[in-house]
């Protein structure tokens, strides 16, 4: 049963709000994600998860910590 209306979680993709090398906001849909007709780039967003990740890099710029 599919009755219930898409509102809950948006699954899989995501819109952006502007284009991540230019900064253009006139996005448009594109084959396999959005294309930017300012700098005609294609890009896709990638839903990787939530939280930092378990796989983080250990040298972390902590300042104020134990010496
Ligand atoms: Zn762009």
């Amino acid at each position: 049963m599919s009755g219930h209306p898409s509102a809950a979680a948006p699954g899989g993709r995501a819109q952006p709000f502007s284009c991540p090398y230019c900064g253009e906001e006139d996005l448009r849909p594109a084959e396999g994600g959005h294309h930017c007709p300012d700098c005609d780039r294609r890009f896709a967003l990638t839903f990787l998860g939530r939280g930092a990740g378990e796989r983080h890099p250990t040298r972390s710029t902590t300042t104020g910590g134990t010496v």
